[in-house]
């Protein structure tokens, strides 16, 4: 089968288009033959190695297809189930080994392309939003990248939550797509103080709860728009891993809480899969949660996708086509 190795970690051109062998399904594990393949963020770490992965490795963590073969002792699931999943390396590729119990069910209104769109990014921005902080009405969040993959749809969820949300973007493009996503304000973070117009906008106090993804160029700022005793949940690091943070800083900024959750937490055992791709699923399915797909490419162009999504030039989801 064709598939996406890399070899040396590096820049984009480290993806390389190769020919592997289908790999066996063992014990508990499914073959799915991906009909449709996510692009996230955390594609890119791998990629560069800021998280580590032992070379070769076909990267990406998320997919949509068929189940083709399945290993001894599945229950979940069977040959010809339309499925997708999350979280398990390996779908940059025509076929990926999948331990059973991660795979969900594709309900049939649902397209392979929205069910690896749905998978990463919808139940990250769930978790953040249902769980993390629990939003309510009359919380305001602080969301950053609002028109990106997890951004859009975080906007949309809060807005499900009953939250007040504000939204920062690169560009003011990017703000008009997260202003029709539901953001109630967008700050222009590249040409705004977006601390001090947090601020403003909440009347001097500060938001509830910063949502950050993009990590060291933003960290100092999102804790300066909270109010005391506000949580900053640091969930990614697109422009750089966060450097380590003195705990005294808290308390100086006002008591806050921070964390730096994962999907794999918030996804850990089947109820809580089941649970969360469920609703997410469910919100698609009625409409309620509107996907962005206007990206997508040959899985032989993974690197022109990988250009693009850190070039800041994407809005949305970004798709392969195996
Ligand atoms: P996005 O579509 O959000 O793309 C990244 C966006 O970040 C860009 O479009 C850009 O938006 C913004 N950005 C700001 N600074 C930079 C920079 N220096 N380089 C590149 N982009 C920058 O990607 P995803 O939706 O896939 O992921 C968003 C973030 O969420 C990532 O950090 C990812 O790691 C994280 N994540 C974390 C998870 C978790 O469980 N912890 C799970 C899933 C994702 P703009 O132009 O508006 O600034």
């Amino acid at each position: 089968m064709k598939a996406i190795q890399v070899h040396e970690t590096g820049g984009p051109e480290a993806l390389r288009y190769e020919e592997i062998a289908v790999p066996q399904p063992g014990p508990g594990q499914a073959l799915v033959r991906l009909h449709s393949i996510g692009v996230n963020f955390i594609d890119v770490y791998f990629r560069i190695g800021l998280y580590k992965a032992e070379a070769p490795f076909t990267p990406a963590m998320e997919g949509a297809g068929v189940v083709e073969a399945v290993g001894a002792d599945v229950t979940h699931v069977k040959v010809g189930d339309r499925v997708a999943y999350a979280m398990c390396r390996g779908s940059y590729a025509e076929c990926a080994v999948v331990p059973a119990w991660q795979l969900v069910p594709l309900p049939e209104p649902l397209s392979y392309e929205q069910g690896a769109a749905a998978m990463l990014q919808g139940m990250t921005a769930h978790y953040l939003a249902r769980s993390t902080f629990a939003l309510k009405a009359g919380d305001t969040c602080l969301g950053h990248a609002a028109a990106g993959g997890v951004g859009l749809l975080l906007v949309q969820m809060a807005k499900i939550c009953g939250a007040r949300v504000i939204g920062t973007t690169g560009t003011a493009e990017k703000a008009a797509r997260a202003k029709a996503a539901g953001a109630d304000e967008v700050i222009l973070y590249n040409e705004q103080d977006f601390a001090a117009e947090a601020k403003r906008m909440t009347g001097g106090k500060g938001v509830d709860v910063v949502y950050d993804s993009v990590g060291a160029s933003t960290f100092e700022k999102s804790l300066d728009s909270l109010m005391p005793r506000g949580m900053m949940v640091s969930y990614g690091n697109a422009s750089g891993a966060v450097p380590p943070v003195a705990p005294l800083v808290l308390n100086q900024k006002g008591s806050l809480f921070l964390t730096r959750p994962t999907l794999a937490h918030y996804c850990a055992d089947r109820a809580e899969l089941e649970q969360r791709a469920g609703e997410v699923m469910g919100w698609i399915a009625s409409g309620q949660l509107r996907l962005t797909l206007e990206h997508s490419y040959p899985l032989a162009e993974a690197a022109q996708a990988h250009r693009d999504l850190e070039a800041r030039k994407t809005m949305g989801k970004l798709l392969l086509r195996p």
